[in-house]
């Protein structure tokens, strides 16, 4: 069975001035894959997730996500897709069913859908009983696993997850990437950045950035092989110190 590819990207360029942030990137990722975007602070990933959710225009290249075009057809990108980043952005003075009232209007969902997708995404994450806490007085990693639950409460073809797990505990990571993967399963494509090593071994595919260019792109398995390393760790290490 061929793979429906939902993210295209040819020969991308970012520049800032003379400053080439995105350098050349081509890559293709797939219907319900969860793909790994790796690199070390600064060398490019947050420029290009930009471009991919049509919040910034490229310099040069070929892209299109879900369908559309990262030039002409960002209203359309930004419909089809979810996005939750290193600062969540829930509302801390809001209690969790007006933040999913709040976003779900955002999204363009009815009063009845916003209703439905809360009842159904707090069930999923067993915290019926807080819905009317407000947010400033629940744990990091419930707000963590809320802001992932509105950032799919519309549906999107494909969600991008920057650094979500930043200053959670090892137990809340792994909760949390149980709902990656229930969320990979239900067809949702999972585009997310890390710079934990152990989350890159739970990637479908990782790319590895250095200095704006993709410089590694396969399955962890076959990375830890090809570079002769017995962790994911050891393959970003070898690859980014040199
Ligand atoms: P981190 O892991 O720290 O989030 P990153 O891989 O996401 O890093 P980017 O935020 O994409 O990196 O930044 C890549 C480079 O582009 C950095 O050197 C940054 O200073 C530069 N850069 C990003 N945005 C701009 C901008 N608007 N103007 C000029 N330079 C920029």
């Amino acid at each position: 069975m061929s793979k429906e590819i939902i993210i295209s990207v040819q020969n991308l360029m970012k520049k800032f001035g003379q400053f080439v942030a995105n350098d050349d990137l081509s890559f293709e990722v797939y219907k319900g894959e969860i793909f790994g975007f790796l690199g070390a602070n600064g060398a490019g990933k947050t420029t290009a997730i930009k471009i991919l959710c049509g919040l910034s225009t490229p310099t040069s290249g070929k892209i299109s996500v879900a369908g559309f075009d990262a030039y002409t057809q960002t209203n359309k990108i930004k419909h089809n897709i979810g996005y939750m980043s290193q600062k969540f952005s829930l509302y801390e003075d809001l209690t969790i069913t007006e933040n999913f009232r709040f976003y779900g209007g955002i999204y363009g969902l009815n009063k009845k859908q916003i209703q439905d997708k809360t009842k159904q995404l707090l069930e999923r994450l067993k915290l019926e009983d807080a819905k009317d806490k407000i947010i400033s007085s629940i744990p990091l990693g419930w707000k963590q696993k809320l802001a992932f639950s509105i950032a799919i409460m519309h549906d999107p073809k494909i969600v991008f997850l920057d650094e979500p797990t930043g200053g959670v505990d090892p137990i809340t990571r792994r909760q949390f990437w149980e709902l990656i993967y229930e969320t990979a399963h239900q067809g949702i494509t999972v585009f997310v950045t890390t710079h934990y090593m152990d989350e890159a071994e739970y990637c479908d595919r990782v790319s590895i950035m250095v200095d704006g260019k993709i410089i590694a792109l396969n399955s962890p398995k076959n990375l830890k092989n090809e570079y002769q390393a017995k962790s994911m760790d050891e393959v970003f290490l070898k690859l980014t110190r040199n």
